[in-house]
């Protein structure tokens, strides 16, 4: 028997805000993770995504995760969950420059080794049963319209999923003017920055610099 012991990973993320203040993604923000397996060692070489809002039963003991996933290498499965925090904390003005905790994973098998304040780009999707087993299927159900056709594919009879979005994902950062309090809505941080213009305090504001990085929480 593998016991899996579970680990605690803090994401930190640094930024420099210019004339905004509170930070944070929204609340169904698709996290995307480069992950590594603990048992191979091996890192997938996809951004994998995790939802604070979706859970996923393990298959091999009772209880659920925010993330289950089979390693495309040595097929083990393992799972993450983030800490049962309140409302991320956002990233404020005073943090500007440093980095801050921002969110807690409980690893089990797997450790995230990189992330990137992505978007996710559309839900429409085509996905055959390699990727269905990997990200599983029970995640496109949930996600997704699943349509199911036959199609022939290298002379051997294959079942391809195609998937389409059942709601529009809420995704983005969020953030707030310094002095005017203007709300940002929709913020894609997937450039690595964000500039925009707040009207009623007449100044430029903008998001930039940032980095991120794991440490034992
Ligand atoms: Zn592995």
């Amino acid at each position: 028997m593998v016991v899996r012991f579970s680990s605690k990973l803090a994401l930190l993320f640094k930024a420099d805000l210019e004339s905004v203040t509170d930070v944070a993604p929204a609340d169904g923000y698709e996290w995307h993770f480069k992950i590594q397996c603990n048992s191979c060692h091996e890192i997938d070489p996809s951004w994998i995504t995790m939802n604070r809002e979706d859970t996923y039963d393990l298959a091999n003991s009772r209880g659920s995760a925010n993330l289950v996933m089979k390693c495309k290498f040595c097929k083990r499965e393992s799972s993450a969950q983030f800490e049962p925090t309140p409302p991320i904390k956002p990233y404020t003005a005073d943090d500007s420059g440093r980095f801050t905790k921002m969110v807690v994973i409980d690893c089990r098998g797997l450790e995230p080794v990189e992330f990137e304040p992505r978007v996710s780009e559309g839900w429409r999707g085509d996905c055959s049963p390699y990727c269905a087993d990997r990200i599983g299927v029970s995640y496109v159900k949930k996600r997704m319209k699943l349509v199911r056709f036959f199609t022939f594919w290298d002379d051997t009879f294959a079942i391809r999923y195609v998937a389409y979005p059942t709601s529009p994902p809420q995704s983005g950062w969020m953030a707030k003017g310094a002095e005017s309090g203007t709300r940002f809505d929709d913020i894609d941080l997937s450039e690595g920055e964000w500039v925009e213009y707040d009207e009623k305090s007449a100044v430029p504001v903008s998001i930039s610099n940032i980095e991120a990085k794991f440490q034992k929480a």
